[in-house]
């Protein structure tokens, strides 16, 4: 077996035993890159070395028997949105393809706590805006299972990295569905937290009401343990809970007996694709046999989300862009004439297509004039959202549903057509407007062999919940 294939706990526990050492594993990894990083295009930056003399540093700290952290000597990737100290972060943008992070992210600094070690900054859609990784500064990213698709967007680097091997674990964000819809694609778990669960310091804002920063793992047992070493309380970050973390990995074996899940039929509609049904289908049987309770629940709101989601991400995207115009961050215009010259040509230069698409838009909808009409209806609806949440969540505990109605999709299938682009969000939008938990896990295949993903939402704080439907999903799939 080769070492590049197991989860990060597996890993762990080969690290214990003393059979294998840290720096095998990271070479482990390293040879693996080199394998297939040419045609996925899922990393950004690569640090090779300053990863190896960690791994041999953690190595000795281990044979003198030091203290180790709960991720000591794991790789693990960041999506280019999350800060690493001094190191660049390019949020898949030429607007800050040399923009150097002069801190760490509270993320990073909880992983880098507990010995984990930062291999690869990953690719992403610019700014964390798509569902296909089609719109970086750096190129696509390909699909694992076949490099002709899209591995899912926005965090499609980190997505594809965990399924190809090249790092057994990899932090993502989600605004919409960029953990979720990529894991999804890819055949990995994906986890977005409940909103607050996860310090926001040092991501890079898109739409700061939805952002969350989630885990994208091999399976499970490692979404919860990364989990449990990046949530909790930040003072530097204002919308953080004050509030207790449970022990998510020591939870996830505790059973579903009994466990309502909601079906709501908005998220089954006729258009879905056949294998994504019949692979849902299938799971719900498996659970119900299980001991879980099935009931019918509905979202009746559904239908507005991604109107609603489009016009509250690209309003706080279009002030949460402002900040770069060439004056402290990043890619400056050099020809400009005067001030305002230097600030349309760097920006003109520096976003790519998409993403002026959203500050033109979200510029739009708060404008006055047009504000009660888009930005306040928006969030009336997203009012509505939230309580066909809390409505459900009185008739059962949980919520499945599919990811994605479609599997991957092709490269260039989509990307002239952004409606038909947003719509591939469907499903996954409503979590981060109500703010609740959710995730994605692989449920079968297509006849193609392209995976298909399960999502389970929660009601807020319901995180431990979710993961231990996934792990006794996870365990009866694997029977
Ligand atoms: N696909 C959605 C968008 O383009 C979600 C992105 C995200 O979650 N970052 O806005």
């Amino acid at each position: 077996m080769n070492l590049y294939s197991l989860p990060a706990h597996s890993l762990l526990v080969l690290l214990e035993r003393g059979e294998v050492s840290s720096e095998e594993i990271l070479s482990s990894f390293l040879k693996r890159v080199e394998e297939v990083e040419p045609e996925l295009n899922a990393f950004i930056t690569l640090f090779r070395e300053d990863s190896l003399s960690q791994a041999r540093e953690i190595d000795r700290l281990r044979i003198k028997g030091g203290k180790l952290g709960r991720l000591a000597g794991i790789p693990i990737a960041v999506k280019d949105n999350i800060c690493v100290q001094g190191k660049r972060t390019t949020c898949g943008s030429r607007i800050l393809s040399d923009f150097t992070s002069p801190y760490d992210a509270t993320v990073v600094k909880r992983v880098k706590n507990e010995g984990a070690i930062i291999l690869v900054k990953t690719n992403m859609d610019e700014f964390a805006m798509g569902s296909s990784n089609e719109n970086s500064f750096f190129g696509p990213v390909k699909n694992p299972f076949d490099p002709e698709r899209v591995p899912g967007g926005s965090s499609g680097g980190s997505a594809a990295a965990v399924c190809a091997g090249e790092v057994p674990m990899a932090l993502g964000s989600d605004t919409g569905g960029s953990v979720r819809l990529p894991a999804s694609f890819c055949g990995v778990v994906g986890l977005k937290p409940t909103y607050g669960t996860v310090s926001r310091f040092g991501l890079v804002a898109f739409a700061s009401s939805l952002d969350q920063i989630g885990p994208i793992t091999r399976d499970v047992e490692d979404c919860a343990l990364l989990l449990g070493v990046i949530g909790g309380y930040d003072p530097q970050d204002s919308t953080s809970i004050d509030r207790p973390l449970p022990h998510f990995s020591s939870n996830l074996r505790r059973g579903i007996k009994g466990l309502r899940l909601g079906l709501p039929q908005e998220f089954f509609p006729s258009g879905i694709d056949p294998p994504v049904k019949e692979a849902l289908n299938r799971a719900i049987d498996q659970l119900s046999s299980a001991g879980a309770e099935i009931e019918e629940v509905s979202l009746p709101h559904t239908d507005k989300a991604i109107a609603t989601y489009y016009i509250i991400a690209d309003a706080e995207a279009s002030s949460n862009l402002a900040r770069y115009d060439g004056t402290r961050y990043g890619h400056r215009a050099q020809e400009a004439v005067d001030l305002l010259d230097m600030y349309n040509r760097t920006r003109d230069e520096g976003f790519g297509d998409e993403v002026k698409r959203r500050i033109m838009l979200g510029t739009y909808v708060l404008s006055s004039g047009y504000y009660d009409a888009y930005y306040l209806q928006a969030q009336k609806a997203r009012t509505l959202i939230r309580r066909d949440f809390e409505d459900a969540f009185s008739m059962c505990d949980l919520i499945l549903t599919p990811t994605s109605p479609t599997p991957a999709f092709k490269l260039g299938e989509k990307i002239d057509d952004p409606l038909l682009m947003y719509l591939s969000d469907i499903f996954t939008v409503t979590a981060n407007l109500a703010g609740l938990p959710s995730i994605s896990i692989p449920c079968g295949k297509t006849e193609d062999g392209l995976p298909i993903g399960m999502q389970i939402i929660g009601p807020p704080f319901a995180d431990g919940e979710i993961l231990r439907l996934a792990y006794a999903y996870e365990q009866l799939s694997s029977e």
